[in-house]
This record gives structure tokens, sequence and C-alpha cells, in this order.
């Protein structure tokens, strides 16, 4: 056996085994990948090989499509049939809420590019006259997908990745990976251990035990998985026989279940309720190309809607029951990435979807390898996105909900109900009381709106929706009070940070694009890049001394911005690094009697522009509570952030309502905020602010200093581009005359002259402008002020012109304003 290499794959299933093939494609040819069994001994083997393209997630939805078109290839270089069989995926409905769900993710596939018709009961009865249409309004065909035969491409990728230089050893189970004194590291097996510079872990259902082998605990908890293949059916032999196409794979999506032809009968796959998580305490030794025992009771419900919708299916005697374990993570995406506070070591893990995923996932996984980053934004998957509060039995909980909620309708403003409250904030039951409803980000239970109190309708429960839900009437009236009165915003999950020390200052400075805040007491946004110029982070900084900072992040990018922080800050220690999200609660105060309001309870601190100008900060009180002032917010109103010791968190709380109560101040959530902030075009991360478009495509332009004296990550990406460099996209806000019933949510494509120039990253209603709004990227030669264009929402284009950058109060004089 090789005693090194310079990457180490563990892992022979579909996922290992391409990022194997990427890596020698990619020139890393001196490669080894270990398997404890066979290639394709671990979900692999008993996958049913659906390559499905339908995807809510535009960068899941990427990885996907270009595993499509790789195995493609792949199948014609070699001249090898890997059973891609391009059938189809058709997905029925049987509701008007369901067709909307097509709809929207139609918008989402046409800025991928990828192909989809639709077809009516009657169109879908002529073509496939097995299918009982009866109940359905419609369908969604995606014709360039099938399904492959998993264990094929598996090897495919492998003799590839030989035929390339590299080595795959079998039966080498994995037990131990440690560090050298040389700070490579070692990767041990019974059989020998091998030194190398990166390992990538695509382990399955094994992700933990391989993540605690480097210290770490990842949320990857397999859950069970069952499909039944069929006899032979007649009516299938029979319609085969006389010369008809395939069936494509079919899509029950309101009875949760797949179905696709096999030898001449059917399998079925539901996606059933309350299937149990498995090996939530570790995978057992023997447990090799195995199965579970089936479990025919759970899937009655499904096999009985089966029966009606094909009713052939009744025909067919169960021959076999697959029922193996799928990893899965708490959001049903891969971890796909770099491991947090480990450097060259990746996950490639917690692959429910693995076959579909394969290609892509190897692709890009090889670019953040070798080349630093991927060309597309894969926060989705970035194994960063989840923090300490991902803990196994929050997983095993999760997961389980991952996977039953594979069917539901995802509408956008759907918040899953597992696993709540888990961390919550000390105002969580007085906001409770005032009929806050929570949504989960990063653990956290945030405000979303506010509706009824529990006294005033004890019964009221959101109804999510891909039109405007029950919710929109209270969103509006919060966002109006912002904007006309005063709003109250609990942020506490904003994360955030301090660095200090002599050579902080320095540091930040070589990180981020714009001017660190000179004087003591100034603020300043600043964003972290990418070599390419690419924007991984956001970050509010304020000089709290000359030395020290108090930098303020997106809450969602804690472990990923703490990654970043960490692994760039100087060894030598000089510069302190501290995170102190959990210690720091913040309120925020804005609108146009926000002043007023809190006159009254800052102990006489001078909050006019003279003594405390917009993007500074003062130390002060809020009733007896010592609290740090900033005056800054999302919004664009007058206002101030009230940062403060996370043990005054109520006491200010109760302090503010009380002095709100003669302006009638509302309580304001998470979503009134993200429509005020599109009226300002003010940029999210994670959806305008992405490593996959450069800082000048975001319109950054005010916050990158191309001249100051420290150069800084991306500046030379970015100094080529301002001279001239070709630009992908432009960053716009849409103002759009839309239909009566619905708002865009950031997912849709934008049309001109009859093709796709765009797509939107945020969407939602301007109480200012009375219609609605989004922001976008388009093409350049569309992103004049004043080009008009149209958005796809639900199906039909409606028309949309670009506004000026902040059409609301452009020139930030409402937030600027004098007392
Ligand atoms: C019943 C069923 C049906 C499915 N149908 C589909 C489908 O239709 N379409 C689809 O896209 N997906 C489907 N899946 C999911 C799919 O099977 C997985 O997502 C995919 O196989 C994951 O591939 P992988 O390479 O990540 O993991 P695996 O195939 O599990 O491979 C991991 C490998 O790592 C090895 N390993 C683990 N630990 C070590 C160690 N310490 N040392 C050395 N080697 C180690 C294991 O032996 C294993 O071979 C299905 C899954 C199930 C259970």
């Amino acid at each position: 056996m090789k005693s090194h290499a310079r990457v180490v794959v563990i892992g022979g299933g579909a996922v290992g085994c391409s990022i194997l093939y990427h890596l020698t494609e990619a020139g890393w040819t001196d490669a080894v990948l270990l398997e404890r069994d066979e290639l394709t001994a671990g979900s692999t083997w008993h996958a049913a090989g659906l390559l499905p393209l339908f995807n809510m997630s535009y960068s899941t939805g990427q990885m996907h499509r270009h595993s499509i078109d790789l195995y493609n290839r792949l199948a014609a270089e070699w001249d090898r049939d890997v059973g891609f069989r391009h059938v189809g995926n058709l997905r029925m409905a049987r509701t008007r809420a369901r067709m909307d769900e097509y709809e929207t993710y139609a918008s989402t596939a046409d800025s991928l590019g990828i192909p989809y018709e639709w077809l009516t009961p009657g169109q879908l009865k002529d073509r496939f006259p097995l299918v009982n249409v009866e109940g359905l309004v419609g369908s969604l065909l995606h014709p360039t997908d099938g399904y492959i035969n998993p264990a094929d491409i598996t090897m495919l990728f492998a003799d590839a990745a030989r035929k390339n230089g590299a080595v795959i050893y079998r039966q080498t189970d994995v037990s131990a990976i440690t560090r050298t004194p040389g700070g490579e590291w070692l990767v041990q097996t019974p059989q020998g251990d091998i030194t190398c510079d990166v390992v990538v872990s695509a382990t399955g259902n094994h992700a933990r035990r391989t993540a605690a082998m480097v210290g770490l605990s990842i949320p990857v908890i397999p859950v069970e998985h069952q499909y039944i293949v069929t006899d032979e059916i007649p009516e299938i032999v029979a319609w085969r026989a006389a010369g008809n196409p395939e069936h494509p794979v079919l899509r029950d999506a309101d009875a949760q279940w797949y179905m696709r032809e096999e030898r001449g009968g059917l399998i079925l796959g539901p996606y059933e309720r309350n299937a149990p998580a498995w090996g939530v305490y570790g995978v057992p030794e023997n447990f090799r190309a195995d199965l579970l025992p089936a479990d025919l009771d759970r899937l009655e419900w499904h096999i009985e809607e089966a029966f009606v919708r094909m009713p052939c299916f009744a025909e067919g005697g169960v021959k076999t029951v697959y029922n193996g374990p799928i990893a899965y993570t708490p959001d049903g995406n891969p971890l796909l990435g770099r491991a947090p506070g480990v450097p060259n070591f990746y996950f490639a893990e917690g692959f429910s979807f693995g076959i579909t995923a394969a290609g892509g996932a190897g692709h890009y996984l090889t670019q953040i390898i070798t080349a630093g980053e991927a060309e597309i934004d894969t926060l989705a998957l970035d194994p960063r996105r989840f923090g300490p509060y991902a803990t196994r039995p929050y997983a095993v909980k999760k997961n389980e909900e991952a996977y039953d909620h594979v069917f539901i309708l995802h509408a956008p403003d759907e918040e899953r109900p597992a696993a709540r409250a888990l961390r919550t904030m000390p105002s969580y039951d007085r906001l409770k009381a005032r009929g806050a409803v929570f949504g989960q980000r990063f653990g956290w239970e945030r405000a979303n709106f506010y509706g009824p109190t529990p006294a005033e309708d004890p019964a009221f429960a959101e109804i999510p929706s891909f039109r405007r839900a029950n919710w929109w009437p209270f969103v509006r009236a919060e966002a109006e009070a912002v904007r006309s009165n005063v709003g109250l915003i609990e942020a506490s999950t904003f994360a955030k940070y301090r660095a200090s020390g002599p050579g902080a200052a320095a540091w930040l400075d070589g990180l981020v694009a714009n001017r660190l805040p000179q004087g003591i007491g100034r603020i300043q946004l600043t964003h972290a890049c990418t070599a390419k110029g690419g924007v991984r982070s956001e970050f509010t900084i304020l000089r709290e001394a000359a030395d020290s900072f108090y930098i303020v992040g997106a809450g969602a990018a804690e472990s990923y911005d703490w990654d970043y922080l960490t692994r760039t800050r100087p060894t030598d220690g000089s510069v302190q690094l501290e995170k102190i999200t959990n210690q720091i609660g913040v309120f925020v105060v804005a609108g146009p009697n926000a002043r007023a309001l809190l006159a009254g309870v800052t102990d006489r601190l001078d909050l006019g522009n003279k003594a405390f100008p917009w993007l500074t900060a003062r130390d002060g009180t809020v009733g007896m509570a010592p609290v740090r002032l900033m005056r800054v917010n999302y919004v664009g109103e007058l206002g101030w952030e009230i940062h403060h010791p996370i043990e005054y968190h109520n006491h200010i709380f109760d302090v503010l309502e009380e002095a709100g109560r003669p302006f009638g101040m509302k309580l304001v959530g998470i979503r009134a905020m993200n429509w005020l902030r599109l009226e300002k075009s003010y940029r999210g991360w994670g959806t305008e602010l992405s490593k996959e478009v450069t800082a000048w495509e975001s319109g950054l332009d005010r916050f990158i200093r191309l001249d100051k004296n420290t150069d800084f990550v991306g500046r030379a990406a970015l100094t080529a581009q301002h001279a001239g460099g070709a630009r992908a996209w432009q960053l716009v806000t849409l103002l759009i005359d839309g239909p009566d019933d619905a708002d865009p949510w950031g997912v849709e494509s934008i049309w001109a002259d009859g093709a796709v120039i765009g797509r939107a990253t945020g969407g939602g209603y301007s109480v200012h402008f009375g219609q609605q709004i989004a922001m976008a990227f388009v093409r350049p030669d569309h992103a004049a002020v004043g080009s008009r264009m149209a958005i796809k929402m639900l199906e039909r284009l409606y028309p949309a012109e670009v506004a000026q950058d902040s059409p609301y109060d452009p020139d930030n004089a409402r937030a600027r304003v004098d007392a």
C-alpha cells in the first residue's frame, strides 16, 4: 500500500468515486481512495437510481443539473451503458397549491436552463393511459432526466479515476486520522497508514464516525427508506410490447411516493410519515452491504394511493422490499465543503439524493479543494451552515422531519416544526404573549411577524402559501409602522465578535474591501471578498478603541464566519478574537419617532446629529441598563440598534414597550424587515451577496476601496474587473406590477424579449410604493434605470422596471434626519 498521497478520499460510494475522478481530472493524480468494503457497498448499491432535476434551491439545482450533463457525457466518452434511461420525471398535482409549488419551481428552472413541460390531466392520459388522472389538476414533466444504474456510474467514475492515475484500496477501513508533526494528515488503516495533505470524507452512513476522528460532531444521521419492487405486471409488459415508451418516473407528491418501471414491473418508493432515524449511535460493525427489515405496515397508505393512481400496480405481487438507510441532515441538503476549524479536511457527507448529486458534488468540491472556491455559491451545502446547536438529539428530530418533508409543499414561508423551541432569547415568552409567530434560523427562534395575541385568538396559526398568506396584513401593518411611526425589532440573533490587540487593525484591513472605521465610535459596513472578488461575508465593524473592533455579522453565518476569522487571523498572538453572540442582545428602534421615543429612556443622551451622527456608536443607558447604541439599521429609517449585555434584555424590552405606548409603537418581525430593506436596496448575505457574484456585480461600489493602503483579499480581481473586465451580472432593484394575491419570493426568473435575462434574489411587497418589489441579478445591458422587463410569477409574466438603487429615500435623508 502507498505510504503517501496528495489526497485521500475515504468512501467508495457514488460520491467518493466522483470526487476521486474529478480530483484526478483537475491534475491531482496522486490520489488514493480507501473503502472499508467493496465499491458501492454503502447506500449506493441499493439506491433506486432516480435522477430528479426538480429542486427548489438554485445551488442544489445547479449541482444536479451538472450531474445529469456529466453522466450523459461520460457514458458517451467511455461508450458504456450506465443504465441511464431518459424517461423523464413526471410530477402530478392534486391541488392548486401543489401547482403553485411547481409553477414557483419552474421559474427557478428557467434561471437554470432546465427544460420542463406542463401536461393537463387529459394530455397525461393520452400519453400514458395506464395512469388514472382522476382528481389531478395538472402535472409537470422534466423530459431530460430519468434514472441510472448507481453501481454502473460509480464504477465508471472509479475506472476513469484509475486511468488518470488514482489508486483505490478496497477492504481497507480507516480507523483513525491524526496529524503528523509536520502538519500532514496520517490516515490509519489495519493495512497500513498513509500520510497526505488533504482528506475528503465521503463515508455515507458512517459520517459521524469519520467526523469524530478529527474531533467534530456533524448532524448527519441516516433515516430508513423503503421501496417495493413488484413482479411482472401484464399491463406494463403489454404496454411496452406494443412499442410504447417507458413511463416517466411518476410522482404523486400529494400521496408522497415515486414509481418507475423495472423489468416489466414497477418500483414504488414512498416517503412515509414517521420513518425512523437509524444508526443514531453508530452503524453496527457488521452492517456492510446489508438491508434493514422491511416494514410494510408503514407503507400501507401509500400503497393504497398507488393502487388508485396506477391501478395495474395492484396486479403485481411484491418481489422485493428494499429498506436501506439514507444519510440525512437537518435541512435535507448535504454537507459539501470545508470542515469547520480543521484545515485541509473536507466533507462530502449527508447525501439523501446522492446518486443525483454525485457528479456535481465531485465537480464543485474539487474546485473548492484545488482552487479555494467553487464557481457556484455552495452556501446552502456548506458544512459550516450548522452550529453547536445541531446536536445528535436535534439531528434525529430534524433529519426525520427532513425525510418526512420530501414531498411536503415547500412554500417559501414554510417554517418546520421539529426541534422547536431550542435557542431562545430571554424576551421569547414576552414576544409570544404579544402575538409573535416565530421561525427558526441557526437554531434560534426569531419573530417572523406579530399576529393576534393568544388572548385575542388562541387558534391563530400561520398557513404557509406560495401566495399572500394569512400573515400578510400583519406584516404590512408592521412595515407601515416603521415608515410612518416607530417599530421595535428584536434582533439579537446577529452574530457578534470582538477582535482586539496590536495586530487587529492591520489584519482586518487586509480582510475587508472597505476602509476600516478610523475614529473611535465610528461604524463602517464592510465585505470580506474571495480572491476572485466574490462576496463571502458582510461585517458591520465598530471601532470601539484604537486596537479593538466590535464586529457584527449575519446570524446564520456564525460558524462559517468564525471559521474564516480564526483561520486567517495572525498566529503571532497579536490579535485576540472572541465570539460574543450569546452574551449580547440587540433591539432595533426605527421609524420617524425613534428619536423622540428613545429620548425618554436614555438618560439625557444627546441623540441629535451633531452629538450622535449616522454610522456612529455611543455608550449609554436604556432605563437602568448599560447599553451601546449604534446609529445604523437595516430598514432605512431614523433608528438605533441597542446592543446590551443579555441579562438586561427583558428590562430593556419592558422600558421600550412602556415608552413606545404613547407613540403607538409596533413590534416588527423579520418579514417586514425584509420588505423594508428591499425598498432601500440593502443587500442580504447569502442572497444578493454571494461568492458566485463579484462585489461590483452586487453593486457594492460604495464599499470597495481599491485605493486603500492595505492590500485586501480580492483586490487584484476587483481591480481588473473595475478596469473593464467583463461583468456577467448586475444587481438591480425592480418595481413590479404584479398580481393582487402574490408577491415575488426571490426565486423567480427575469425575462426580456422572450429570453431569460436574470434571476430574482429577494422579493416582497413595498408599502411605500404600493406594489411588488424585488432585487435581481440581470445581464448588464438590461441594468440601466428605467429598463423594462418581466418577472415570471406562478407561470405568468408581470411587467417590472429597474428602479434607482434605494428607490425609497435614495439620499438617505430619513436615516440621517436631525432632531
Ligand atoms: C432505498 C434507497 C433508495 C435510494 N434511492 C435513490 C435514488 O433514487 N436517487 C438518489 O439520488 N439517491 C437515492 N438514494 C440515496 C443514495 O443511495 C445515497 O445518497 C448515495 O448512495 C450516497 O452515496 P455516498 O457515496 O455518499 O455514500 P455510500 O454509498 O454509503 O458510500 C459510503 C462508503 O464509505 C465507506 N466507508 C464508510 N466508512 C469508512 C471508513 N472508515 N473507511 C473506509 N470506507 C468507509 C462505506 O463502506 C461506503 O461504501 C437511495 C437510498 C436508499 C437507501
